[in-house]
């Protein structure tokens, strides 16, 4: 990988990672250079725990709704919630 990526194709990349079966480690990366250029993750801020940026899958989360909200809570007992459209 190149050092000096600009902003599409940082962006193409982090949707890569989100596409396939990414690790911690690699949902941490793809934030860390959200963050170095200033993109938005949107959509994406929700397929994994803020805490421990574990991607969520029907294993390791329960999904919850609540009141207009959708609660996703991790295995870390962190719970993550996103505001129904
Ligand atoms: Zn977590």
């Amino acid at each position: 990988m190149k050092s000096e990526l600009s902003k599409s194709e940082t962006e193409k990349y982090i949707k890569e990672i989100f596409s396939k079966k990414s690790s911690e480690k690699e949902i941490r990366y793809a934030k860390k250079l959200a963050m170095s250029k200033n993109i938005k993750l949107g959509n994406l801020r929700k397929k994994f725990c803020k805490k421990c940026y574990l991607p969520f899958n029907s294993d390791n989360s329960k999904i919850r709704l609540k009141k207009g909200f959708k609660i996703v809570e991790c295995k870390c007992g962190h719970k993550s919630r996103y505001k129904l459209k």
